[in-house]
């Protein structure tokens, strides 16, 4: 906490003080939070809406935000080229499904000035692959270099009921689509007991025969669903991990990206595999990420309901002074961590809203 009050306080130091120069110290000085964390990275949800209604993220009836509490993409651009100001280099647009956002291009196309000027590192997305074919090639255009796509199941049958509308074949034409712009894809699947246990293997040696990484992601406690039972589903990446490793020899990788997940390397496929574990593992003390939902709430946090609205600050003024400091007075309210919890066989910690609001 020490180290980011004063790597602050000495940066403030040697800006001029009186009005308006409290925007101004809030528009360049680096953004850490309370826990010496620098906030380097942005998620930012462009729409509540989706083409599918995965039964861990969405009822199947889902009432959609009006569209006028939507940020605009005018009003995205602005608040994400704030962020890149202030020392965000990386921007992964996720939703909802975010290729359904309509003249979601035009947004890219925008961001994409912020690559060409090196001030923004990677501009990245989350997908669930339906829409990949009509997109891929224009995405590849602004820059987009690598994609993580998301899909559970190899198995048509399975696909259509974990999705409720979704078709496998157009994602894997989405996936072949993105492959042929030239962009690295890696494969996100929703680790489910009972359900893709059998497919551990499966989904691993296709990744493998396709070039593209796979990482698992532990089922999160989010949204209030109704029928799903998020302890029924509930499959510790441990134990994914303890098959994996009855047939392959597990490297641990250094690397770390300063987010929830953790990789291997299988040495007999050179593979990378990734494991979200926000459950088993606390990965909280690297977090270097704030999420945008689609209406501008910040949230810094994804397991914890404390938000900050960005869209008041942003409407009131043309400047863009309020948001900074907006901005800057979120920040300072970082929490150290989540606080999921599945082990005393209730899920507590849970979050009301779904993931699809704040943006996987
Ligand atoms: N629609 C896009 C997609 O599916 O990739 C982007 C948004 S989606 C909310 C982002 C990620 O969140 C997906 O990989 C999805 O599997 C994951 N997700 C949704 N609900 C989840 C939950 N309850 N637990 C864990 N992951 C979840
Ligand atoms: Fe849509 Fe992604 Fe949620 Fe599935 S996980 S319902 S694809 S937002």
């Amino acid at each position: 906490m020490d180290t980011a009050k004063s790597a602050t306080r000495q940066w403030a130091c040697h800006l001029p003080r009186g009005p308006g120069m409290a925007s101004l110290r809030g528009m360049t000085a680096p953004l850490i939070d309370p826990f010496a964390r620098p906030i380097s990275y942005l998620r930012v949800s462009v729409t509540d809406r989706c083409d599918f209604r995965c039964v861990y993220c969405m009822a199947e009836q889902m009432t959609f935000l009006p569209k006028k509490e939507l940020l605009t993409l005018e009003e995205l651009d602005r608040m994400c080229s704030t962020f890149i100001a202030m020392g965000v280099e990386k921007l992964r647009i996720t939703g909802g499904e975010p290729l359904v956002r309509k003249d979601i291009l035009t947004f890219f196309r925008a961001m994409s000035r912020h690559l060409n000027s090196g001030k923004l590192k990677e501009l990245t997305l989350t997908t669930n692959g339906s829409q990949l074919r009509k997109y891929a090639a224009a995405l590849a255009d602004c820059g987009v270099r690598r994609i993580n796509v998301s899909l559970d199941t190899l198995d048509d049958r399975k696909f259509a009921a974990i999705t409720r509308w979704g078709r496998l074949a157009q994602v894997l034409d989405g996936i072949a689509a993105a492959q042929e712009a030239g962009m690295r894809v890696k494969i996100n699947a929703v680790a489910l007991k009972g359900f893709n246990e059998d497919e551990l293997f499966t989904l691993q040696h296709w990744c493998a025969q396709n070039g593209m990484d796979l990482t698992w992601i532990e089922v999160m406690p989010m949204g209030d669903l109704g029928n799903e039972d998020r302890l029924d589903q509930y499959w510790a990446l441990s134990d994914l991990r303890a098959r994996l490793a009855e047939r392959y020899t597990l490297t641990e990788l250094a690397e770390r990206t300063g987010g929830p997940a953790r990789y291997v390397r299988l040495e007999e496929t050179g593979q990378k595999i990734g494991f979200i574990t926000p459950l088993t593992h606390n990965f909280c003390e690297s977090c270097n990420r704030v999420r945008l939902t689609c209406t501008g709430e910040l949230y810094m946090c994804l397991g914890q309901e404390d938000m900050a609205d960005l869209r008041a600050p942003l409407r009131a003024s043309p400047d863009n002074a309020l948001l900074q400091d907006a901005i800057r007075a979120a920040i300072a309210r970082k929490p150290k961590g989540h606080d999921f919890d599945y082990s005393r066989q209730s899920v507590s910690g849970q979050v009301t809203r779904h993931m699809s609001h704040t943006g996987g």
